[in-house]
């Protein structure tokens, strides 16, 4: 092996290797692709690495273009020693400062040839007008200006490296490094793109280093390296470049948010079958999250509103029995029970903070209405008094509230079956219904347990309907009408009791207070403000329950959506790769993953808000008008809306995380090998 003579080193090179080895495991075995390899490159250089397969040749240009690192020895580019620089540092270095031909192009499918041509100037975060007419200007100066719309698919193998060069060159990297360039290319292409490499070096002043097996592209040299089993054996200098100008490096910002949620859609609509469907797993979540959660806030609306209809929230309810009782279980008698008597009334009337007490009671009646029968539960209206206290009397649908005392209201329902179908439930306004009582028990509230029939006959009373409210199911006795019946209720020899009273405080503050006074009687009491709290505490269970339903499902579309990011994460690997080679960062790969799963899981959770409200409203429009339910079944408030997206959102990126995250830390070596 003869030494040439040496030749004049240019004050600094633009790359310097020194004592580079790189040992990879395999099978359990060492391989030595490189073995001691030294050898300095000075700027504008065209160099020709030659040598047979499996000599290191890929190898050492991986590691000159900072693809990989060294197992020992430096690489030092530019004045940098490549083993300081971080993973973003490398990424950055591949960004600006090289530009990378393959073998087998490496362009994106997805993107048209300006696309990628421009990927790199995306990467750094060049505006999209910049970057549209610079990947025009390089396309034409590898004479493909009119091939800039075309996707690789469509372009021949020359056309696909010309393009694979202008991506090289977007950045306008001062190095350009290209592996068997002309491998897959046909002589004439082959001759063309090393041509094309040549002038990289000799008209801008680029180092331009290219691996082959081609021995005939060896006098186009300005250099030839020759490698053999990991070592550098021949060195041949043919020309040394003045030393040029070298191209500023480019300045880099953030990828911008737009340009990335871009690329993520091109890359969903290129598998747009699969897209739909992890979408349309999210979106069977967030509609049955949404459907659940959205019917039992209706279903609850609706009882507190049924509830709040029964009175004023400064309601107190008394009931004989002692101890303490819940308007779902009646008061458990402890000890004898204390009758409520006339006495009661007067001794609570002075208790502080109360408003007016009156009797709570319910009528079960028989009725009749011309040629019809039914049962009606009367509850009483409060005495006229107490008219003025705010939601005080029930809800009126239609008519109103008579002051007469043979005056009464129905629930819109009974009015319906009284007056038969196809005729309207306020036709009866004005009407007399003849009424017999039957017995008497306790009203809404009031422990109830005790039915007692009349003592004495009461003669069927004829009673005017004059109004109709949507309570479900009862009607109104005027007050002084049914405190009159009372008597009638009397077991011979004994006093007059009562199975329930109603107490109004005067405010709010008054009902725990009035409460406890009476408890001390010896009465059981129940508030409206309890119950209400009862209901929501029980609503509250119900939505839970149905919302962890929805949100299994949730995470069941979730766990899919993670199996497809992760296929396509093995799928990909040559996309992440070439992303990777052109400078892509950690961050961008994984935000580019995210960005797919946030955009399939925020439109499967548009999907499936609109598809549970769909589903909500035909549920709500078909049992509307069987139930007595005051307001709709199915409500969809926005937070239920914005909590449907977060969620469809939040669970498609959660789970694209860990595929994203694969993906971020491939090594672009690994993910462009050809296995
Ligand atoms: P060339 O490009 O000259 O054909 P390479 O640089 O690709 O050679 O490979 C040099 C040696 O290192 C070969 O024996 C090859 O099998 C081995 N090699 C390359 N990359 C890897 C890798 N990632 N893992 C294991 N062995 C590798
Ligand atoms: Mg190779």
């Amino acid at each position: 092996m003869s030494k040439n003579p040496a030749p004049p080193i240019p004050s600094d090179p633009v790359i310097s290797l020194q004592d580079v080895e790189k040992r990879y495991h395999r099978g359990g075995e060492d391989v030595h692709a490189l073995n001691g390899v030294t050898f300095d490159i000075p700027a504008g250089q065209f160099v020709v690495i030659l040598g047979p397969s499996g000599g290191g040749k890929s190898t050492l240009l991986h590691l000159m273009g900072g693809m990989d690192r060294p197992s020992h020895g430096s690489v030092v580019v530019l004045g940098r020693n490549l083993e300081s620089l971080t993973s973003d540092g490398l990424a950055a270095y591949r960004r600006r400062d090289v530009g990378f031909v393959f073998q087998s192009f490496h362009l994106l499918p997805g993107l048209t040839a300006e696309e990628n041509v421009a990927l790199p100037l995306l990467l750094a975060g060049t505006p999209l007008k910049e970057r549209q007419s610079r990947a025009n200007a390089l396309l034409a100066r590898v004479g493909l200006a009119d091939r800039a719309h075309h996707k690789p698919g469509q372009l021949s193998g020359g056309q696909a490296q010309r393009v694979a060069v202008a991506r090289a060159l977007a950045a306008d990297p001062p190095i350009i490094l290209a592996d068997e360039p002309t491998g897959n290319l046909d002589s004439k292409s082959g001759q063309e793109i090393i041509e094309l490499l040549r002038s990289l070096a000799h008209q801008d002043g680029r180092t331009v280093i290219v691996v082959t097996h081609n021995e005939e592209f060896a006098p186009l040299a300005d250099r030839v390296l020759r490698v053999r089993d990991g070592q550098l054996i021949k060195d041949d200098v043919k020309r040394v470049p003045e030393s040029p100008e070298r191209p500023g490096p480019l300045s880099t910002r953030h990828v911008s948010f737009f340009a990335l949620v871009r690329m993520a859609w091109s890359a969903i609509t290129r598998r747009i079958g699969r897209g739909i469907l992890t979408g349309l797993g999210i979106a069977i979540g967030v509609a049955a999250m949404v459907l659940f959660i959205g019917l039992g806030s209706g279903l609850e609306a609706g009882v507190v509103k049924n509830v709040t209809a029964l009175g004023p929230l400064t309601t107190v309810n008394v009931s004989p029995s002692g101890g303490h009782s819940s308007p779902f279980q009646p008061a458990v008698s402890q000890g004898p029970v204390k009758p409520i008597t006339p006495a009661t009334i007067q001794a609570i009337r002075k208790i502080p903070g109360v408003r007016g007490v009156y009797l709570n009671l319910t009528y079960f009646t028989n009725a009749r209405f011309q040629n019809r029968n039914t049962t009606i539960d009367f509850l009483l209206l409060p005495p006229p008094s107490l008219w003025n206290v705010p939601s005080i009397l029930p809800t009126l649908a239609a008519g109103r509230v008579g002051s007469g005392d043979q005056d009464i209201l129905l629930s819109k329902t009974i009015a319906q079956a009284l007056v038969g179908p196809g005729h309207a439930p306020r036709t009866i306004l004005g009407r007399h219904l003849t009424v017999t009582v039957q017995a008497m028990t306790a009203g809404l509230f009031s422990g109830g347990q005790s039915i007692s029939p009349p003592t004495k006959r009461i003669p069927p009373l004829t009673l005017t309907i004059t109004g109709l409210v949507s309570t479900a199911g009862v009607g109104y006795l005027a007050y002084p009408l049914g405190a009159r019946l009372t008597p009638d209720f009397v077991p011979p020899g004994q006093g007059q009791t009562y199975p329930g009273l109603t107490v109004i405080t005067a405010n709010l503050n008054q009902v725990t207070p009035v409460a406890n006074a009476i408890q001390k009687m010896g009465y059981s009491t129940t508030t409206l403000q309890q119950a209400l709290g009862t209901i929501e505490k029980s609503f509250s269970v119900i939505e839970t329950a149905l919302g962890a339903i929805g949100g299994i499902a949730l995470v069941v579309a979730g766990l899919m959506i993670g199996v497809v990011m992760s296929m396509a994460v093995l799928e990909r690997r040559r996309e992440i790769g070439v992303l990777k080679a052109v400078g892509a960062r950690r961050r961008d790969v994984s935000r580019l993953f995210l960005s797919e799963a946030g955009i399939i899981g925020f439109t499967g959770g548009v999907v499936g808000v609109l598809l549970g409200a769909g589903v909500g409203h035909i549920i709500d429009f078909a049992l509307r008008h069987t139930t007595a339910q005051l307001g709709p079944i199915f409500v969809l408030p926005v937070w239920l809306i914005g909590l449907g997206l977060a969620f469809g959102t939040g669970v498609s990126v959660i789970a694209g995380a860990i595929p994203a995250s694969h993906a971020a830390g491939l090594n672009p070596v690994d993910a462009l090998r050809d296995e």
